[in-house]
């Protein structure tokens, strides 16, 4: 078992920079970086079926993963959550094939535990001292949490209206916390001051090539869990779009090693009204994102008024003959009852929002309804109890 790691690239300018050192965007034009893989030599060294006979662990996809020796993974045990069929839900909506990706099993009860897991594995294979993150709030706890098991020092600058859960979350592992004003844009700055001064790497949201990797890892899983057959859509509550970018980048990696037939999925970007750059950039026709001045949302994860991969995001969504489009915080409430309630899975807004969202793409007749539909519960509703208005029970 090795990893198949060849080169980075720019997805810019495309220049090949070495994968062999420390690495943030690319030393020529300042964008993002991408990871590539010889998948020649994959295809041929490696059956997709052996990989599901390895233990249950997102390590299975190592070939696939930057870290060079197995004995500088850092695990809590993160990735392989359930592809959940929703069949009330979908009797609901008319889709009998829909989906729920719950992410919220994750260590740290979300998704950001994949990408930690491969950043802060491949950061202490290549010797980093320290690590720093601005984070809306569960980057930060993910990134505390795996920075604690391998113990490196770790600093994280976070909105002081982040959940209660993502500031004592980072507080009990060991992290340095500082509080900021405003939102994560704010919270980036200081972070990378701080980053220049100490030394330490800056996790920002793809601004550093490998959290992306850990979050590709959902669109191999979601494959093999399918049979090895592409899903029709792909609905995903979108952010800084790691999570986006990734699983695209898995489609077509998967596509590459001839391990699924086409057609790929339509990725399906969903954000909150009151911050949705990536919306409007895509309704527009555009190839990059204009800041959202005053962004706000109870999907504490969807609030980045400014993507630093926008123009990456826009590219998967086009590439993909994909949709986007903007829900409000009452679609997103309801649609989290509705979730919870029809399927037990208790989603974060954000994963709440992908219901809500496809609700509205139905009705345009923009997805067909008899695909197969993949939700993106990207987080458990539990880490945000204290932000969101849930009211009481019904009386018995
Ligand atoms: C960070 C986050 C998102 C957005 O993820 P990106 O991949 O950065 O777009 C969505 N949901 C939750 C729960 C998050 O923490
Ligand atoms: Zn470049």
């Amino acid at each position: 078992m090795g990893s198949y790691l060849s080169h980075l690239e720019c997805t810019a300018c495309g220049g090949a920079v070495s994968a062999e050192g420390v690495q943030t965007v690319c030393p020529s034009c300042g964008k993002v970086l991408l990871p590539r893989y010889d998948l020649e030599g994959v295809r041929r060294g490696v059956r997709p079926r052996a990989i599901g006979e390895r233990p249950r662990s997102l390590w299975r996809w190592f070939e696939v993963l930057p870290v060079r020796d197995p004995a500088h993974i850092v695990s809590l045990g993160e990735g392989d959550t359930p592809l959940l069929p929703a069949p009330r839900l979908g009797r609901t909506l008319g889709c009998p094939h829909l989906f729920i990706k719950d992410e919220g099993l994750n260590p740290t009860g979300t998704f950001k535990a994949r990408g930690q897991a491969v950043a802060i594995s491949r950061a202490r294979e290549l010797g980093v001292k320290g690590v720093v993150i601005p984070s809306a709030g569960n980057a930060g706890g993910a990134m505390a949490a795996y920075a604690a098991r391998a113990g490196l020092p770790a600093y994280v600058f976070m909105p002081r209206d982040a959940p209660e859960a993502n500031r004592k979350e980072c507080t009990v592992m060991g992290a340095r916390l500082e509080l900021v004003e405003g939102h994560i844009g704010d919270a980036g700055r200081a972070s990378r001051a701080l980053a220049q001064r100490l030394g330490l790497l800056d996790l920002s949201t793809m601004r550093e090539p490998y959290r992306v990797e850990g979050k590709k890892v959902m669109a191999y899983e979601i494959v093999e869990a399918l049979g090895w057959r592409f899903p029709d859509a792909i609905v995903y509550p979108t952010g800084g779009g790691t999570g986006l970018v990734g699983m695209w980048k898995g489609f077509r990696e998967i596509e590459a090693l001839g391990w699924a037939e086409g057609p790929l999925p339509r990725m399906v970007c969903v954000q909150a009204e009151g911050c949705a750059p990536i919306v409007q950039a895509f309704l527009a026709g555009k190839g990059s994102a204009e800041p959202v001045p005053h962004p706000h949302t109870v999907a504490t994860g969807l609030r980045v008024p400014a993507p630093f991969a926008d123009y990456l995001i826009l590219r998967a969504l086009r590439e993909s003959g994909g949709a986007a489009v903007a829900v409000s915080e009452a679609e997103i409430l309801a649609a989290l009852r509705e979730m919870a309630s029809l399927e037990g899975v208790f989603p974060c807004p954000e994963g709440a929002a992908t219901l809500a969202g496809l609700k509205r793409l139905l009705a345009q007749g923009v997805i067909d309804p008899d695909g197969r539909i993949v939700l993106l519960n990207t987080g458990s509703g539990l880490k945000y109890l204290d932000v969101l208005p849930l009211g009481s029970s019904p009386a018995v």
